[in-house]
């Protein structure tokens, strides 16, 4: 089972375990939100259209998210599988993903939705610093860096997203419930759809997610 989606609110821990999963699978790992923040930093014109919406808590237009997955996924690296993590965030996206592979006879083997309660969610992304250099998170009391304010990975320096400031975050929650979660209903109804609990430490929920993928 390697074609991997990875469900669940923003926060809840998608990222962390979808780089490990690439790691130990050899799979690319292919994050919308990594992939618009690259843009932006390099001054692209999708990154300065992404931004407006980021920075309100919004997603990005189906369209334009839509064109940069599919693109991404017919590369010759993907054949073999790749862990897709913060797509499809909307009913829409995740047609497109069904008719895209459906077209070439593939499709995708597991949704993982990683199920954390909104109270720890906020907890979660106040305390999340990120590397914008190599895309490297922590956390500022479960996952610290080894120097503070560091990246232990390419010692850059860590800081706390724009769009993860408590304002922000509100704004995500509210959007998740109303456009994302559906698709927890979508993937059930594939018969995809597995759950693993993730408020319990990293490690704990990685031995989760092996377990599904191996079983
Ligand atoms: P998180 O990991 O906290 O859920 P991401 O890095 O996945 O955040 O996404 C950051 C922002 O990028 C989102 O709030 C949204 O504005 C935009 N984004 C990422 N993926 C998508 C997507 N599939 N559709 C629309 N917008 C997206
Ligand atoms: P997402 O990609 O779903 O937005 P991240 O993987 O970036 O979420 O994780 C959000 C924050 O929570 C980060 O600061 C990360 O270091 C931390 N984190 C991830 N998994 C866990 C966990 N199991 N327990 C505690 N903190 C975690
Ligand atoms: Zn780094």
């Amino acid at each position: 089972m390697k074609k991997i989606i990875m469900l669940g609110a923003p926060g809840a821990g998608k990222g962390t375990q979808a780089k490990q999963i690439a790691e130990r699978y050899h799979i690319p790992h292919i994050s919308t939100g990594d992939i618009f923040r690259a843009n932006l930093k390099n001054g692209t014109e999708l990154g300065k259209k992404a931004k407006e919406y980021m920075d309100q808590g919004l997603l990005v237009p189906d369209d334009l998210t839509c064109d940069i997955v599919m693109d991404r996924i017919r590369q010759e690296d993907c054949k073999d599988g790749f862990v897709l993590d913060g797509f499809p965030r909307t009913i829409p996206q995740a047609e497109a993903l069904t008719e895209a592979l459906d077209k070439i006879n593939q499709k995708m083997d597991v949704a993982i939705d990683v199920a954390v309660p909104d109270e720890s969610i906020v907890e979660r992304m106040s305390g999340r610093r990120a590397c914008l250099t190599c895309g490297a998170t922590y956390h500022i009391v479960s996952i610290p860096t080894k120097a503070e304010g560091i990246c232990d990975k390419c010692g850059n320096a860590v800081v706390l997203r724009d769009d993860d400031k408590p304002e922000t975050v509100q704004k995500r929650l509210s959007v998740y419930h109303e456009q994302t979660q559906p698709l927890i209903d979508y993937y059930k109804k594939q018969n995809i759809l597995q759950t693993v609990d993730g408020t319990q430490p990293m490690e704990e929920v990685f031995k989760a997610v092996t377990e599904i993928l191996e079983q």
